[in-house]
């Protein structure tokens, strides 16, 4: 089936067209600058680029620029929009009304909408895209595929938080864990490679710009380091990973900070950008580091540091591991994170093979021979997820 996918934001929106089955990838590109100005890139694997400013007040606006480059007879890739078949929209936060993806209908964007409050950024953009594409194909079926969905399998102890159990019964207040689509993907193909056991434990490290890990039994998420955010877990590009609230009560008393001032440092400020003071993209740390800079030495030293932690931590948790997965830009493409992650693990049987270990982007088993625990990166498709569950919902 052709599928659609829409990831909607609060001033851009990407998209991609693919064929369900096989994933490919007919067309993709981005819509930014929506509600300021407007301008798209659209790609087809094999043309140029095409670049083009056009106004875009709304998302309704950038949807119709979707599908007019789409249908265009010189740099579109189909006729009409009849072929394409269905449309799966990103959603951030499914709360606790979401645990699996589901056709939009009216009940369905009413319980998103009752998640805006968890997720106030990204929900009310999901929900803009959702509406404009309704809007311009009303005939064709809409899906949406949850970022928290997969995590919903975490058991009562890995989700709650230690503070008074009203604010889990009233308010909705736990764990809940992002990047549930790329998590599925990578955990579902890292047991494949396992060749499909009976019982299984999978370690998932999706390190990116936003960065999180999980912990798989069987194909089930039994707990993930983001929370009921995804400001939570370990230093992320900008974002501090968990810190202990005391700082923000101390910080806010020092310099006069609002909870949203200090909510901003935390998120855009922190991570490895705020240790190095260089940059939150890792190929700029490692220039850096090279030359000598001890600070962006000590960002990926931590980085690093607190991602071995977690390790340590799942596999207790999960009574040992099968297999710990990378992925994400630099989960796929980082050599050197990879080998600094793994180092000394070989007491519970990780070892890597450093020759197997050069690899970028594409799917390998870097583990040494005979290490107890298999080593992969695999390339994440969170495309494809959503473009599987999509056109699987539409059949039913
Ligand atoms: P993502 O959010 O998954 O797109 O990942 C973005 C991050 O991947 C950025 O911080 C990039 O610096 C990082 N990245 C991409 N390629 C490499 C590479 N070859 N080595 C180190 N980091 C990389």
């Amino acid at each position: 089936m052709k599928i659609l996918i829409i990831n909607a934001g609060s001033s851009s929106l990407k998209y991609q067209f693919m064929e369900s089955e096989g994933g490919q990838v007919f067309a993709k590109g981005l819509c930014e600058r929506i509600g300021i100005d407007g301008r798209l890139t659209h790609k087809v694997p094999g043309r140029e680029d095409v670049k083009q400013d056009i106004p875009m007040p709304t998302h309704g606006e950038a949807i119709q620029a979707v599908l007019d480059i789409m249908t265009d007879p010189e740099k579109g890739v189909i006729r009409s929009t009849d072929e394409i078949a269905a449309v799966g929209h990103r959603v951030l936060h499914g709360g606790m009304a979401f645990t699996e993806s589901c056709i939009i209908d009216d009940k369905c964007i009413e319980a998103i909408k009752k998640c805006i409050p968890l997720g106030p950024l990204h929900n009310p953009a999901n929900l803009m895209g959702i509406e404009a594409c309704q809007k311009i194909m009303p005939n064709t079926p809409q899906v949406a595929v949850f970022d928290t969905a997969f995590h919903m399998t975490m058991p009562p102890k890995a989700y709650i938080y230690a503070i008074p159990y009203e604010y889990y019964e009233k308010d909705d207040v736990r764990r809940y864990g992002f990047h549930g689509t790329s998590h599925r993907y990578v955990s579902a193909r890292a047991i494949d490679l396992l060749g499909n056991p009976e019982h299984s434990r999978v370690i998932c490290c999706h390190l990116g710009n936003g960065s999180s890990l999980s912990a798989v039994v069987d194909g089930k998420c039994v707990d993930t380091t983001m929370g009921l955010g995804p400001l939570a877990g370990f230093p992320m590009g900008t974002r501090s990973g968990d810190v202990d609230a005391t700082i923000l009560e101390y910080l806010m008393g020092r310099y006069g900070y609002d909870i949203k001032e200090m909510l901003n440092i935390l998120n855009k400020k922190s991570g490895v950008l705020g240790i190095s003071g260089v940059s939150s993209d890792f190929r700029d740390l490692d220039e850096a580091a090279a030359k000598g800079n001890a600070r962006a030495q000590l960002a990926l030293d931590k980085f690093a540091y607190e991602v071995r932690k977690f390790i340590g931590a799942y596999a207790s948790a999960m009574g040992g591991v099968d297999a710990i997965v990378f992925t994400a830009g630099v989960g796929e493409n980082s050599t050197d994170m990879r080998e600094h992650i793994c180092q000394g693990l070989a007491y519970m049987g990780v070892e890597m093979d450093p020759e197997k270990n050069k690899v970028r982007g594409r799917e390998a088993d870097v583990s040494a021979a005979g290490s107890r625990v298999k080593i992969f990166v695999i390339p994440t498709n969170e495309e494809l997820m959503i473009a599987m569950d999509t056109a699987e919902l539409c059949k039913k």
